[in-house]
C-alpha cells in the first residue's frame, strides 16, 4: 500500500515538472523571436532577469514569493502555478486510468498539448501547428501500439477486427477521427466564409479537433463539437450578463477563440465519455 502511494507522489511531482516546463512552451512557442530551448534558464517576463533554481520549484516557489518576481517585484500570473498543478493533476488521473503503460505516455502528452493550446489560442488567438501535427502523428502511432476497442467504437471494431486484427481496427477508429474531426470543421469554415464572405472560424480549429480525434477516436467527434458549441454559448452569455455588452461592443475581442472550448469538451469526454455513450445507449436500447 505504501510503495502505491509513493508512486503517485512521484508521477504528481513528474506532473508538476512537466507543467513547469509548458508554462516555458506557452510563453516562449507563440512569441517568434524566443526559442523554446534557449535560454535553458527561464526568465521574468517583465525585467528579463534569470529566475533561480531555487525560486523555480513548481507551485511552491509561487506562494513564497507571494506571486512576485524576487528582482523586479512585479506580479507573477497565477496561471504559472495553476498550469502546473492542472498537470501534476492530470498525470495522477491518467495513471490512476491507464496504470503503467505506453498509454499513460501518450494521453499525457496529448493533455499537455491540449492545456497550452487552450492558454495560447485564448491569449494570442492562433494555435501553434507544432502542438498539433506532432501529437496528431502520435495519436495514430498510440492506437497501433497499444489498440483498444474504444478507439474505433464496437461496430467498427467488428468490421475491421477480425479481417486485419486488433491494431488496424484500432488505427482505423483513429484515423477516421482524424480525418472526421479535421473534415467537419472545414466544412464549417469553408460553409461559413462562402455564406458571410469573410472568415468566421480560426484556421487552427479544424487541424485541433482533427488531432483531438486521433486520441479520442470518431465517436467522440460529435459529443466534442456539441459540447464545445454548448460551453461556448453558455461562456458568451455569462460574459454578456457580467459585462452588460453585446460581444460586438468592445470586448476587445475581434472574434471569440473556439479552440478554448474545444479543449473543454475533450477533457470532458476523456473523464466521462464512455459512461456518457453507455448512459446514452442504455436510455435507447
Ligand atoms: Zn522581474
Amino acid at each position: 500500500m505504501d510503495y502505491i502511494i509513493a508512486i503517485y507522489i512521484l508521477i504528481f511531482a513528474f506532473g508538476l515538472s512537466v507543467g513547469s516546463f509548458l508554462n516555458v512552451v506557452i510563453y516562449r512557442l507563440p512569441r517568434e523571436s524566443l526559442s523554446v530551448s534557449k535560454p535553458t534558464r527561464s526568465f521574468c517576463p517583465v525585467c528579463g532577469k534569470p529566475i533561480r533554481w531555487y525560486d523555480n520549484i513548481p507551485v511552491l516557489s509561487w506562494l513564497i514569493l507571494k506571486a512576485r518576481c524576487r528582482d523586479c517585484g512585479e506580479p507573477i500570473g497565477a496561471r504559472y502555478p495553476l498550469v502546473e498543478l492542472a498537470s501534476g493533476l492530470l498525470a495522477v488521473y491518467l495513471y490512476y486510468h491507464f496504470g503503467p503503460s505506453l498509454n499513460f505516455f501518450f494521453y499525457f502528452y496529448f493533455v499537455m498539448c491540449l492545456l497550452a493550446i487552450a492558454l495560447i489560442d485564448l491569449e494570442l488567438m492562433v494555435i501553434p501547428t507544432a502542438l498539433m501535427y506532432p501529437p496528431a502523428l502520435a495519436g495514430l502511432l498510440c492506437a497501433v501500439l497499444e489498440p483498444s476497442v474504444n478507439l474505433p467504437g464496437p461496430w467498427l471494431w467488428m468490421k475491421v477486427e477480425p479481417l486485419w486484427g486488433p491494431r488496424a481496427a484500432s488505427l482505423a477508429g483513429s484515423l477516421a477521427g482524424l480525418v472526421l474531426g479535421w473534415g467537419s470543421l472545414k466544412a464549417v469554415s469553408v460553409g461559413y466564409k462562402l455564406a458571410r464572405g469573410h472568415d468566421g472560424m480560426g484556421d487552427g480549429d479544424p487541424p485541433l479537433l482533427g488531432m483531438i480525434g486521433a486520441f479520442l477516436g470518431w465517436q467522440a467527434i460529435p459529443v466534442i463539437i456539441l459540447g464545445s458549441t454548448i460551453i461556448g454559448l453558455a461562456s458568451v452569455g455569462i460574459m454578456m450578463l457580467i459585462s452588460k455588452k453585446s460581444p460586438d461592443e468592445g470586448w476587445g475581442l475581434k472574434a471569440l477563440p473556439f479552440g478554448p472550448f474545444l479543449v473543454l469538451a475533450s477533457f470532458f469526454y476523456l473523464f466521462f465519455g464512455p459512461a456518457l455513450v453507455n448512459w446514452y445507449l442504455s436510455m435507447i436500447l
